[in-house]
């Protein structure tokens, strides 16, 4: 009923001679199709550029992030919802981990950055998931909870997210080779969903959970084998094209 979605995030990555080979590779390897739906978000300044390599495929595009504001206007440095659209982004990802912590996001920001894409038209990514320390003393499932209530508890929250995505990505397991277990994982997609449940029962059995943190082609099967594991947000890997494309073909 949920299809598969396996999505590519760049993060800081590329020029336009590697994004060029790299989209060849991927639209070479996706010509026959798969069953998930794929999606990459390239840096900003590299979404046309890949957008004019995306024609005559299946693959999706999306942004890293976005503004809050919804009017375009005085944000020096900032991407409107409307430029992403703009350019055919159908998703844009919201709280990754590298955001919260290095921009200094906070669960409001991120609840809002969710509101405005949505109201535009995107489906965002909401990203989410725990620190080691945190896992360490037992504070997966109240971490997890807060930066989703952010979203759950907004106006019309429940409801946006039945046609967006979760991403639990545990923090320690990003960009460190350490991948949670199927499990592990599984555990944390199950109470998410659950979550999404005690408020509308529907929208949970339709809300698209992906897993992030090291996935590989090696370990993509196992994982979205789990019963609420619906694809795999991915970074590193998603810059090698026989990884990715051995990741959309696990799922
Ligand atoms: C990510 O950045 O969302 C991510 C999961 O990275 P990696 O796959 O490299 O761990």
């Amino acid at each position: 009923m949920r299809q598969p979605l396996v999505a590519g995030n760049w993060k800081m990555n590329g020029s336009k001679e590697s994004i060029q080979a790299l989209i060849g590779g991927l639209k070479a390897g996706l010509s026959s199709g798969a069953d998930a739906e794929v999606v990459v978000c390239p840096p900003a300044i590299y979404i046309s550029e890949t957008k004019v390599l995306l024609e005559e495929s299946s693959i999706v595009l999306g942004g890293q992030n976005l503004c809050d504001h919804a009017e375009q206007g005085a944000f020096t440095g900032e991407i409107a919802a409307s430029m992403l659209l703009d350019f055919g982004c159908k998703y844009v990802i919201v709280g990754h981990s590298e955001r919260r912590a290095l921009y200094g996001e906070t669960d409001a920001l991120v609840a809002e950055k969710f509101r405005v894409a949505y109201d535009a038209g995107l489906k965002p990514i909401l990203c989410v998931g725990e620190l080691l320390e945190e896992r360490e003393s037992g504070q997966t499932e109240a971490v997890v909870a807060r930066q989703l209530d952010a979203v759950l508890n907004m106006d019309g929250g429940v409801a946006a997210l039945a046609d967006s995505v979760i991403a639990y990505e545990p923090v320690w397991a990003i960009g460190t080779g350490k991948t949670a277990s199927p499990e592990q994982a599984q555990d944390v997609h199950a109470f998410i969903r659950q979550r999404i449940a005690e408020k509308d029962s529907g929208v949970a059995a339709k809300t698209r959970i992906l897993y992030g943190g090291s996935v590989k082609a090696g370990n993509a099967a196992e994982l979205f084998s789990k019963s609420d594991i619906d694809g795999g947000l991915v970074g590193g890997a998603s810059l090698i094209v026989d990884e990715f494309l051995g990741i959309c073909r696990a799922s």
